[in-house]
């Protein structure tokens, strides 16, 4: 099926047809009708399935009809560069609408924002702190919002922004369309929607397994060995774009900087940077200058590079959750990427449970002299992917710690082109 059958106006499917998109997504499939019908949409969507177009289409499609230069619709986001990103696809796919969008975010100077509300804003794509500042301050009107999103609202929740985003509610009118998009629906969350979402449509898109156009490779690893192994694989894979996650903000820097100093094109992304510097950061990443970005979680929300061919986790994320966020960060929309985990003895009981959700599409690496070995239950067939460095099972390779035996039954199979899915419809 193609965005036709949506019956958008043309000016909007003219942005559609700029930005390339062919096949809508799932999300997008089931979503915009009920939201064109103005229902409340509660959708279990993680980042990479398109859900931003899920949203933003139907948005400019109701206001393209009706009066212009107020706001009508409120989009709200954890982190400045999901609201920039939102912000910049409002521009995309409605370049010819005329309609006007601003993002607003803390960390920037808050005049700027100021001039550029008054400036007969339709659409504001904000994060919470900033924009109850400005709520405060009287510099900003939500008393005509005909639409609300709330965006990525597990992270919301995670940021402990709940309680602000709660008071910015009480400032929209009571009637209206609400919108609520999240990877996962911890409590905290299912009761935030039962108070502000009225009889919604539940839409559920993969739900929290890993995007699925992503092969996931996991190393089983000494933690004093990582940077080597990194180095490795860096080396001989072929990457375009390389997202290298890390547990610390410490950690983000030194690995940043032994790849630097090796002569890789590094930069990171961590909490500690001004917002100068997070853009430096991300326009030298995302225009090419940076191959490799390493960051923490927090620091890589809502960063949205499309080219991104890997993502390696230098360490463990902390849940499986995590790891789809993580992992959301490549094999975009219909791309395929490649994620690398880095496992030492200590993560082996959350490297089972992502075994679980990732089935057969896990697949055990090894590479001579780096990593450690799995031990292969005699019953198993499996065999480890050797990168070409004559590995046997049994050779004298260092023993992983015992927890792992726990693994052994892990799918050796490996991720092949033809079972990666893809839009097709
Ligand atoms: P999102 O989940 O909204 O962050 O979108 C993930 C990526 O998919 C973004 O880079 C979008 O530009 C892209 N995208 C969204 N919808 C489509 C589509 N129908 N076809 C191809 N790419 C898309």
């Amino acid at each position: 099926m193609s965005f036709e059958k949506f019956e958008l106006n043309a000016q909007i499917l003219a942005g559609v047809q700029t930005c390339g998109y062919k096949v809508p997504t799932p999300i997008q499939l089931q979503s915009i009708p009920p939201i064109m019908e103005g229902r409340d949409v509660m959708g279990l969507a993680q980042t990479g399935t398109g859900k931003t177009a899920a949203f933003v289409l139907p948005i400019l499609q109701r206001l393209t009809q009706g009066s212009r230069g107020h706001v009508r619709a409120l989009i709200i986001a954890p982190t400045r560069e999901l609201s920039e990103q939102t912000h910049h696809a409002i521009g995309q796919l409605g370049r010819r609408t005329g309609l006007k969008s601003a993002s607003i975010y803390g960390g920037v100077n808050i005049n700027g924002q100021i001039n550029k509300l008054r400036n007969k804003i339709d659409i504001i794509s904000a994060c919470p702190g900033r924009l109850l500042d400005h709520i405060n301050r009287g510099t900003v009107d939500l008393s005509r919002i005909e639409v609300l999103v709330l965006d990525e609202a597990d992270h919301m929740f995670d940021m402990g922004f709940l309680p602000d985003v709660r008071k910015i509610v009480k400032h929209l009118p009571a009637v209206r369309q609400t919108l609520l998009f999240s990877a996962t629906m911890p409590e905290d969350i299912r009761s935030l929607a039962n108070d502000l979402l009225k009889n919604p449509v539940d839409i559920t898109i993969g739900h929290i397994a890993p995007v699925e156009t992503v092969s996931h490779k996991f190393y089983p690893v000494q933690m004093d060995t990582k940077t080597a192994l990194l180095k490795d694989i860096l080396d001989k894979t072929d990457v375009e774009s390389v997202l290298v996650f890390t547990r610390t903000k410490s950690r983000a820097k030194s690995v940043a900087l032994q790849l630097d100093k090796s002569g890789y094109k590094v930069t990171s992304l961590h909490g500690n940077l001004t917002q100068q510097k997070r853009q430096l950061a991300l326009d030298g990443f995302r225009d090419g200058r940076y191959e490799i970005m390493v960051a923490t979680d927090i620091a890589a929300r809502g960063i949205d590079v499309t080219g991104i061919s890997h993502v390696i986790n230098y360490d463990m994320p902390s849940t499986t959750d995590a790891y789809t966020h993580r992992i959301g960060r490549t094999g975009r929309a219909t791309r395929t990427g490649d994620a690398f985990t880095f496992v030492t003895g200590e993560d082996m009981g959350l490297a089972h449970s992502l075994q679980k959700v990732l089935g057969e599409k896990l697949e055990y690496q090894s590479v001579d002299g780096l990593t450690m070995s799995i031990p292969v239950d005699d019953s198993t067939s499996g065999h480890h992917h050797n990168r070409g460095r004559g590995m046997k099972p049994g050779n004298n390779r260092k023993k992983f710690s015992p927890k792992a035996r726990a693994n052994s039954r892990i799918g050796q199979r490996s991720f092949s082109a033809s079972n990666r899915s893809q839009w097709a419809h």
